[in-house]
């Protein structure tokens, strides 16, 4: 990839990085042509946003982080997107928490599950699943139930970064606890999350990170305390808000 075009200086430069990312993306094959939409879609949202992370969304990536510690399994899914935009990231993740990294898409292929698989070992990941598919989300059609039973399908809680949103209502209708990170706090998908990030994906990962290296000494208590404390329907409506009331100073 080459990332140097884009002098850091260019006052758009972040917005413009993640578009590369995303071509490359799709020029390595790992993210769909539809993911250039999505892409799109998300851009729209976080301009209004400020490109920032907003003070709530800071507050859920911690009591994400919290729930991530606490759990007994956590998963993070991994699509065409995410494994363009920042596969290291999601590496780091799970390696600082603990949890399992599993490929999941939307427009199901073979290869492009190899690939993305291959893509997240390149940049150090040791187990990928996702590729046994041998587990289903009850409710949904053949190809987009598929996960592995020993992954997302046993999972206790699972991050599903830009996932869509009939599957983000019937992961959350399995009883796990669900993290979304989702630039539109509108999107089915941020409104059916335990726990909605509305920030984008290049932020909300490594913040998370962050967050759970800060609470490696926290006590089981204190990490309960955190989850108990934050308040979904609060941080929807501030990300609401915050794009309604176009402040983009
Ligand atoms: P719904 O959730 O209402 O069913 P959808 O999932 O069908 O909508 P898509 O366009 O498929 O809608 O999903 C793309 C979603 O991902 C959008 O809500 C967009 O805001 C979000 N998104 C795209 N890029 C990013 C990103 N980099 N970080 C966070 N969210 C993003
Ligand atoms: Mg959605």
């Amino acid at each position: 990839m080459t990332e140097v075009e884009v002098p850091e200086s260019h006052p758009r430069y972040e917005s413009l990085l993640t578009r590369h990312r995303i071509e490359a993306g799709v020029e390595k094959g790992i993210t769909s042509r539809q993911g250039l939409i999505a892409q799109g879609r998300g851009e729209a949202y976080d301009y209004l946003l400020g490109e920032r992370t907003i003070p709530s969304a800071d507050e859920a990536e911690r009591a994400a982080a919290a729930q991530f510690l606490l759990a007994d399994q956590a998963v993070v899914s991994v699509n065409g997107n995410v494994a363009a935009l920042c596969p290291g990231e999601v590496v780091v993740l799970a390696e600082v928490t603990g949890a399992d990294i599993e490929v999941n898409l939307f427009n199901r292929t073979e290869e492009r599950m190899e690939r993305i698989a291959d893509h997240l070992r390149e940049h150090g990941a040791r187990d990928v699943l996702g590729l046994a598919a041998d587990g289903r989300i009850p409710g949904l059609d053949h190809e987009r139930a598929k996960v592995d039973a020993d992954g997302i399908g046993s999972a206790d809680t699972v991050l599903v970064p830009l996932e869509d949103g009939d599957r983000a209502e019937a992961l959350a209708e399995m009883g796990k606890t669900e993290i979304v990170v989702d630039l539109n706090p509108m999107s089915r998908s941020a409104q059916s999350a335990s726990i909605p990030i509305v920030d984008n994906v290049m932020r909300a990962v490594p913040n998370m990170t962050e967050h759970a290296r800060s609470l490696e000494d926290a006590s089981e208590q204190e990490l309960r305390d955190i989850v108990a404390a934050f308040d979904r329907e609060a941080a929807l409506a501030a990300a609401e808000d915050a794009i309604r009331s176009g402040d983009l100073g």
